[in-house]
């Protein structure tokens, strides 16, 4: 057993797997897992439901100032839910209508503000799993072990068709695979803090890798960054 703690950054594209992986790494090491996406989620459904108007600055601030945002574990699934306002969304958030809003909401100077700076508080610790889109790059560039993951698009429009089917048998697979285009584009191309690999992240390619084969590589990983 390990004393050290470090903070393992795992970015990439959407649908690569980075949260099933960051949550079985958090609990193999007894690490705190943060998913940074369900906090930009969660504030993307309350965009919504005030329907704040993303081009109006002002209005953006001020509904950031309305906005408490944490993660509580289940006790029964034992799994992270992100609560807004005290109203656990863990559900709410998946669902099409916020996921075709994030992308736009998280391109948002004020919103990626308010956000990476909760970040770094939950992770000044360390003992944490954070998985993201610029948490290597931007919300701890000095963290100890940087994960970039990604997969061919095709075989990710099917793991997130899988999904997305089992909770709703009436979306499409063309659906899924506008909403991932279109988020791999804006999260690439936004202005503040795209999605980039950071120069010392691990590439992690999972298209021909089961879960058990991508967890016993990072595990090596890891177990090199705690014994150096
Ligand atoms: O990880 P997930 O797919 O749930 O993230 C939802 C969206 O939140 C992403 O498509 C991206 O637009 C945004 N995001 C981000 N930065 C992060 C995490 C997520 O911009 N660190």
């Amino acid at each position: 057993m390990f004393t050290k703690k470090i903070i393992i950054a795992i970015d990439g594209f959407s649908s690569c797997g980075k949260s099933t992986l960051a949550k079985r790494l958090a609990t193999q090491l007894s690490y705190t897992f943060i998913d940074t996406g369900a906090m930009y989620r969660a504030i993307t459904l309350y965009f919504l439901r005030n329907s704040v108007a993303l081009s109006n600055q002002h209005a953006i601030e001020a509904a950031l100032q309305n906005i408490e945002l944490h993660f509580e574990i289940n006790s029964t699934t034992k799994q992270s839910e992100i609560f807004l306002n005290g109203e656990n969304v863990a559900h709410l958030i998946r669902e099409l209508l916020v996921a075709d809003k994030v992308s736009e909401v998280a391109a948002i100077k004020e919103v990626r503000h308010f956000a990476v700076a909760q970040q770094q508080v939950m992770g000044a610790k360390k003992g944490i799993v954070m998985d993201g889109r610029d948490i290597g790059t931007v919300v701890f560039p000095k963290a100890e072990l940087k994960i970039f993951m990604t997969a061919n698009p095709e075989t990710r429009v099917l793991r997130r068709f899988d999904e997305l089917y089992a909770i709703n048998p009436h979306i499409s697979i063309d659906e899924v695979r506008h909403n991932l285009e279109l988020r791999d584009y804006i999260d690439s191309n936004r202005a503040e803090s795209p999605l980039r690999q950071a120069e010392d992240a691990r590439v992690l390619d999972n298209t021909h890798l089961d879960r058990e084969q991508q967890f016993a590589l990072v595990l090596e990983w890891v177990n090199h960054c705690l014994s150096n």
